[in-house]
């Protein structure tokens, strides 16, 4: 193929795969196996010494995982990347990847509620400190740091509040430092390449928009490859010092021979090989499969939320309505900054009449689905307060941004006028 930079929209078609050198299959297959025929021993050997790459055991990498994988580093503009089995594993593993019991790191408040659980109980009671900060501020993540501090943490568009993460001012606070800007890139697919803006990691739960639609679990890892990690060596130990679990390898050196890929390489040779959360060949050949139609698909979603956005806002049964077009000050001029393709698929409001009239709007819709997920093709609707947020204390809610009557949309496909039409007549009855 022509040497030519290839936009995001045709990589997702094209990137990783051409066609089955066996078969001329053109669709990418699903390699159903656990386990892999070496050519003899000492091919063995090099693969488990990591001299040569190839297939070992699904658990730590698979043909169709790997077509995944190339192309959603394509995409990004990243150097490798590492699918796993969802964007829960996914969001942990990136920060186990640097940060040990004794460390911590430095989060964004602005989080979805599963992630809030993992950082602020679960990592933990392993030992890893997460300290939550407003990300409004960009210094906060400075002040919060410590000689202990491996990484930085926020969502590019993180619900419910949906106010767009400083990427590139937090990311260039922490490069002199040796710390990297991790960031969750869920809900902006292809509308924000936070790599291009100075983030080290992206994580996906490619549950979401990327499968794009409802069937399948999956999250990834991407390496943006430009990060100094050998340059910080003090302050990045898990990839500077010898690796017991691995014949003493320092991942920074290891990975020389392979290119800039020593965060990705540890990620896969030491954490999926020992927590094994890998992706099944299945649901990697699914999302795949909606990676193809993503950059269509992402369109539509934005233009349709954007016309709900301004229903919204018009209807006197509405108390407010946040959409990153409806911002203003330091919010919109980010929004309008990071967002150039369009303000995403997620739409939030409060309902007149608090949680009880919340509760009726939601009991009333006929179209959308009731359910706890976003990013699927078809309209979806939820009350966090009373579910995905629920697990928070009151004001764990309150500085993830979910009060009482707010309820979250994730706007589909559909005709627009038959989205319009199934809000008017769940707002009438919720009014009642
Ligand atoms: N990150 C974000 C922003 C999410 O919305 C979700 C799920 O809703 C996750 C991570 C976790 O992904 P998964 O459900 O695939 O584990």
């Amino acid at each position: 193929m022509t040497s030519r930079k290839l936009h995001p929209e045709t990589l997702a078609l094209h990137a990783g795969w051409r066609a089955d050198p066996a078969t001329g299959a053109v669709a990418p297959p699903i390699y159903q196996t656990t386990s892999y025929q070496f050519q003899n021993s000492e091919h063995a050997a090099n693969l488990f010494a990591l001299k040569e790459l190839g297939n070992i055991y699904t658990r730590i990498g698979n043909p169709t995982m790997d077509i995944l994988e190339q192309r959603l580093a394509a995409i990004e503009g990243g150097v490798a990347a590492l699918a796993v089995a969802s964007g829960q594993a996914a969001s942990a593993y990136s920060v186990q990847n640097l940060a040990r019991a004794g460390d911590n790191i430095v989060s964004s408040t602005n989080l979805y509620g599963g992630t809030w659980n993992l950082f602020a109980n679960t990592l933990r009671d392993q030992g890893i400190e997460v300290r939550f900060v407003d990300p409004a501020d960009p210094q906060a993540f400075v002040r919060a740091s410590d000689e202990r501090t491996r990484a930085w943490y926020g969502e590019t568009l993180p619900n419910p509040r949906l106010v767009v993460f400083p990427i590139a001012e937090v990311a260039a606070l922490g490069r002199p430092l040796g710390i990297p800007l991790i960031m969750d890139n869920t809900a902006a697919p292809m509308l924000v390449r936070p790599l291009e803006h100075g983030a080290a990691i992206v994580v996906y739960s490619t549950t979401k928009y990327i499968g794009g639609h409802g069937t399948s679990i999956g999250g990834a890892i991407v390496d943006g490859g430009n990060f100094d990690w050998g340059g910080h060596a003090a302050r990045q130990p898990l990839l500077n010092t010898p690796d017991p679990s691995y014949h003493g390898a320092v991942w920074s050196e290891a990975a020389k021979p392979l290119g800039p890929v020593a965060y990705i390489l540890r990620a896969r040779t030491v954490l999926l090989r020992d927590l094994g959360a890998a992706i099944s060949p299945f649901n990697a050949f699914q999302i795949l499969q909606g990676l193809e139609t993503l950059s269509l698909r992402i369109a539509r979603h934005c233009s349709n939320a954007q016309t709900v956005a301004q229903f919204l806002k018009n209807h006197s049964q509405v108390t407010s309505t946040i959409y990153p077009s409806l911002q203003s000050g330091v919010d919109a001029e980010r929004a309008n900054r990071y967002m150039t393709g369009g303000y995403g698929g997620l739409v939030g409001f409060e309902l007149k009449g608090g949680r009880e009239a919340g509760r009726r709007f939601i009991d009333s819709l006929e179209l959308f689905y009731h359910v706890a997920n976003i990013g699927d093709a078809r309209s979806l609707a939820i009350h966090p307060a009373s579910t995905t947020h629920s697990q928070l204390s009151a004001d764990e809610q309150i500085a993830t941004g979910v009060s009482e009557g707010y309820v979250r949309l994730s706007i589909g496909l559909e005709h627009p006028d038959d989205i319009l039409a199934d809000l008017t007549q769940a707002l009438t009855k919720a009014a009642i």
